[in-house]
């Protein structure tokens, strides 16, 4: 019987190949996240019987209780959450990835905190593309100065820039705000960031985030269904 997620997880591949092939993409150029924030174990354990590798919380405790109860699973947990300084040692011993460092701070407690046994921790600098002031993010101004401040830290490996547009009906907007993040990694790997990764697309908008040149998608709701509103 095939459940109800690993069908979903199919029409999410469906949909990702369809928007590369439509965006001139090579097929599998960009990586799918399974962003399981909030859903129980059992849920990852399905999109994980259906092959699915890489997923997404957003939540430190989540995240530790997670990685704990399915440690036996070749999982690769990518922490996509907002991070505070108090909070980041669970996630540099834990997670294969940290797409949301957005200070150098935090970026410089990840790198001391990673435990020697384990590879650098791959890191992607989240920039506020759409100027609003609720947003994590760093300013765009600031990007190139805090990537190359985090290049620097020996236990990370920058591998590339994310982003959370503003929610719009918009495309035009949502696109441009896309195309800002895909133009300053432009910049970062022309001065001579070795950078594979722009983590932008979720479940509304990852059709036109492949077209704006996405490598990796993070999506929830279209994998595991609607979200209660965490408490
Ligand atoms: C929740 C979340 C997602 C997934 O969003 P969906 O709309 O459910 O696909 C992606 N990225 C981040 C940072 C999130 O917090």
């Amino acid at each position: 019987m095939t459940s109800a997620i690993s069908s979903a997880l199919e029409a999410v591949r469906l949909r990702l190949a369809a928007a590369e092939a439509a965006a001139g993409r090579a097929p599998g150029s960009v990586r799918l996240l399974a962003v399981s924030k909030t859903f129980p174990c059992d849920a990852i354990r399905e999109a994980y019987a259906a092959g699915q590798r890489a997923f997404g919380e957003n939540y430190v405790q989540e995240l530790q209780a997670k990685g704990a109860e399915l440690a036996g699973l070749d999982i690769q947990w990518h922490f996509i959450g907002p991070l505070q300084s108090n909070k980041t040692r669970p996630v540099a011993e834990l997670a294969h990835w940290v797409h949301s460092v957005e200070r150098l701070k935090i970026a410089e407690r990840l790198s001391d905190q990673r435990p020697a046994a384990l590879p650098p921790l791959n890191v992607c600098l989240q920039v506020n593309v759409s100027g609003e002031a609720s947003k994590s993010g760093c300013a765009p101004e600031e990007a190139v100065e805090l990537a190359q401040a985090i290049t620097a830290l020996p236990r990370l490996r920058l591998r590339g820039l994310m982003c959370i547009p503003e929610p719009t009906a918009d495309p035009a907007r949502l696109a441009g705000q896309l195309a800002l993040l895909r133009q300053l990694r432009d910049q970062l790997v022309a001065q001579g960031l070795e950078l594979d990764t722009l983590s932008m697309g979720m479940s509304s908008d990852l059709d036109l985030a492949v077209r704006e040149g996405s490598t990796l998608v993070r999506v929830g709701t279209a994998i595991f269904g609607s979200r209660p509103y965490p408490a």
